[in-house]
């Protein structure tokens, strides 16, 4: 039945009453865009720009190798959505010219955002590129900054996009838990957030997502974690907002089912979980997800909310 089912799989992401969920791929650039495709996805959830910055340990690319990076992806999805996110330096993904070298904490330290406000001409620049890209292209460009803490943060990235003349929807990554508890006051300043469930694990757990001993912290079913993601899908809902995830919880099919429920918007992760993805939230309705979901909040432990949430889906 599962692999009729995959077989079957195409189109757009819909419960199985016609509740539709976009399902967006995760690219790191051009190169990811034909799986991208051919997997069927609705557009770009997530565009990791840090690629194009890792040819060079000294400088950015210049303006005109972004362009022509950016359009590559840009042009593969004519009418789709394209969420680029900008560059999302340290921590993880450390960048020489651009990371402080002796922070002590690199993951609480200047990455993300913060990095691009300390080097305003980085961010200018990347802005100035995406605008030359969609030039005259019919796609709908979104663009997003990682690592929002707060309301200020979400008006100075904002600020910066209009600065560039950049005609795009601006959105909020939403990774740090103060992000989502004060979803309401970021939407204040952008129309989009995107939920980074890895950064959020690690960061309501205080678990470095690279120590593979903590990987029990870093379970994207954790209910603290689906609490967070409620927070954020509720603000978007009383601000007629939207609200996605692009970290890997998205790329569980059964948690696709729950974030759903909760009130997710869309959905993005990498081409090859697209189909079971869809395939599964094709044999639910809207209501039996919102019931995982609450079941899954109600549990105790990550491996608990799995269990609750599977016993809803399969009708028992
Ligand atoms: C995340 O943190 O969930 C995310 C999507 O961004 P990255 O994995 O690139 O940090
Ligand atoms: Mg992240």
């Amino acid at each position: 039945e599962r692999k009729a089912a995959l077989a079957a799989s195409s189109g757009p992401g819909a419960t199985s009453d016609g509740h539709h969920v976009p399902l967006l791929a995760n690219v790191g650039g051009p190169a990811d865009v034909p799986a991208a495709v051919e997997a069927g996805a609705e557009g770009v959830g997530l565009f990791r720009t840090e690629f194009l910055f890792l040819d060079d340990s000294k400088q950015a690319p210049s303006e005109e190798k972004q362009v022509a990076a950016y359009r590559q992806v840009l042009e593969a999805f004519p009418e789709g959505r394209v969420v680029v996110r900008v560059l999302d330096a340290g921590a993880d993904k450390p960048l020489d010219f651009l990371t402080p070298a002796d922070e002590p904490n690199p993951a609480l330290g200047v990455r993300g955002l913060r990095t691009l406000l300390d080097h305003p001409e980085v961010l200018r620049t990347q802005l100035r590129a995406l605008a030359a890209a969609a030039e005259g292209l019919p796609v709908h460009l979104e663009v997003m900054a990682p690592m929002v803490a707060d309301r200020a943060d979400a008006k100075a990235f904002a600020d910066a996009c209009r600065e560039a003349g950049l005609r795009a929807k601006f959105g909020a990554m939403v990774e740090i838990p103060s992000a989502a508890l004060r979803a309401r006051s970021i939407f204040q300043e952008v129309e989009f957030v995107s939920l980074g469930t890895n950064d959020l694990a690690q960061y309501t757990f205080a678990a470095d997502r690279q120590v593979g001993a903590l990987s029990r912290l870093q379970d994207p079913w954790q209910p603290a974690l689906l609490d967070l993601v409620a927070a954020a899908a509720d603000a978007a809902r009383a601000t007629g907002k939207s609200c996605g995830v692009c970290g890997e919880a998205a790329s569980d099919p059964l948690l696709a089912c729950v974030l759903t429920g909760l009130g997710v918007t869309s959905l993005s992760m990498g081409a090859a979980s697209i189909p079971y993805v869809r395939a599964t939230l094709a044999m639910h309705t809207l209501a039996q997800c919102e019931r995982a979901a609450a079941a899954a909040r109600a549990a105790d432990s990550a491996q608990e909310a799995r269990v609750a949430a599977r016993a809803v889906l399969s009708g028992e």
